[in-house]
């Protein structure tokens, strides 16, 4: 008899039952939640109660560490209910655990070896391969990259490192500028150009990311002038988006701070867009519903970033204020090898046309790929195709080349 719990199951069984015995192989580890067990040592008439476990004991857990078989043999006394973890489940969960976690659990593991007077070909069998975690020295420089990062990145807004890049947002199928997504840079000192993809998450994990959040929305509000100037006729309805990302949007200093900054540099609200992650948005339906009602009374525009990558059903899309879909990179590079992309690309059109939202790819890296996009009904496209994203001083002359090009054409 089992049920799920969090991934993990549950074991109701009968007294006198055996959970496992000496030989088995052990794929889980077992926690009591109600009942008690027996631990019995030997086999036959030399078997021998060596332990007795009452609720909250936990057993097997050798097993989460190697592929060794049972050693002891375990019984229930009475009814009991046991809560079974199993290895690749563990394994699992440590494989998408950050790299710090991933090296302390390999210390211990190492630690706990060397106490128990075991080396890695001992019987039990706990070598270095039988949990799936990456080879020492990779992590220990992934964890070592991820702790000096984590310190250096609450220096990094003080001292300048942070720059702001602008990508380009185009229509179709006319390949008009309309405007800019912003996307944050980190220059560190020693390291180079740090991608939003590697620091967001952990800015989000120490909380940096509120500041760094308020440094990229200034940035884009005190750009703007000279963002829209590079958008001619086009400027009345252009816009700069900026990413919010999921903690930003759960606090209740985001549309204050918004407000402010529009106030401050007297920028029109509709030519402010806030970006959010379909993820973002799932994992906190109701703050962010309120944060997002507050947004729109702003006049802000809403868009729904990495359309189709968020697994969840579509009646969220319904109850919450977008004005813009934009469909993920992964779909839009495969379009043409995948029907499914294909097909998911189309679902997404139809939809946004049905909800009156605007709709932009993103990941637009050739010619063909916008016209398909083009004649499929999509309005906006975005991707190193037109251009990647670059710092404000590069824009205008970009936008120059980029004008003249199409005006010829
Ligand atoms: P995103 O908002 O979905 O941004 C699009 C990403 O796709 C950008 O990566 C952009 O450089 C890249 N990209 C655009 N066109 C193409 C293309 O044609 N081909 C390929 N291969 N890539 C393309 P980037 O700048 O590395 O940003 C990654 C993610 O980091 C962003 O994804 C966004 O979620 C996050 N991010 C960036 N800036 C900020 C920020 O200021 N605040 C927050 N919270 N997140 C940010
Ligand atoms: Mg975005
Ligand atoms: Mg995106």
């Amino acid at each position: 008899m089992t049920d799920d719990y969090l991934g993990f199951k549950r074991e109701n069984l009968a007294a006198q039952c055996a959970v496992f015995e000496v030989g088995d192989s052990g794929e889980a580890a077992y926690v009591i939640e109600s009942g008690c067990v027996e631990v019995l040592a030997g086999t036959g008439d030399a078997q021998r109660r060596v332990a007795v476990l009452a609720e909250g004991a936990m057993f097997g857990e050798i097993a989460l560490l190697d592929h060794q078989s049972r050693t002891a043999t375990v019984r229930t006394l009475v009814p009991t209910r046991l809560v079974r973890i199993d290895r690749t489940h563990v394994e699992e969960l440590l494989q998408r655990a950050d790299p710090v976690v991933q090296y302390l659990m390999r210390l211990l593991l190492e630690r706990f070896r060397s106490s128990s007077g075991r080396d890695s070909t001992a019987s039990t069998g706990i070598t270095a391969q039988s949990i799936a975690l990456p080879a020492p020295p990779d992590l220990h420089a992934a964890a070592v990259r991820t702790l000096s990062l984590a310190h250096d990145l609450s220096n990094a807004i003080d001292s300048n490192q942070l720059e702001l890049y602008y990508q380009p947002i185009v229509t179709l199928p006319q390949q008009k500028l309309a405007g800019y997504e912003s996307l944050v840079r980190w220059r560190h000192p020693s390291m180079g150009l740090i991608s939003p993809a590697e620091f967001v998450p952990l800015a989000e994990k120490t909380g940096l990311i509120h500041r760094i959040g308020q440094w990229v929305l200034h940035r884009a509000v005190t750009d703007w002038p000279a963002l829209s100037q590079t958008l001619g006729a086009a400027a009345q309805e252009g816009f700069v988006s900026v990413n919010l990302s999921a903690p930003e949007l759960c606090s209740d200093a985001i549309v204050d701070n918004v407000r402010a900054a529009l106030t401050t540099h007297n920028m029109p609200a509709q030519a402010l867009r806030i970006e959010l992650t379909e993820t973002a948005v799932i994992a906190n339906m109701q703050s962010v519903a309120r944060t997002l009602a507050h947004l729109q009374a702003l006049g802000v525009g809403i868009a729904l970033d990495d359309f189709g990558t968020g697994y969840a059903g579509l009646d969220y899309l319904q109850q919450l204020p977008f004005s813009t879909l934009k469909i993920d990179m992964s779909f839009v590079m495969q379009m043409h090898n995948s029907q499914r992309s294909y097909q998911i690309i189309k679902s997404a059109l139809e939809l946004s046309r049905s909800l009156q939202l605007q709709s932009i790819a993103e990941g637009v890296e050739d010619a063909s790929t916008a016209a398909l996009l083009s004649s499929m009904g999509c309005g906006y496209g975005q991707g190193y195709y037109f251009a990647k994203p670059m710092p404000l001083s590069a824009v205008s002359s970009w936008a120059l080349a980029f004008g003249s090009v199409n005006s010829e054409a």
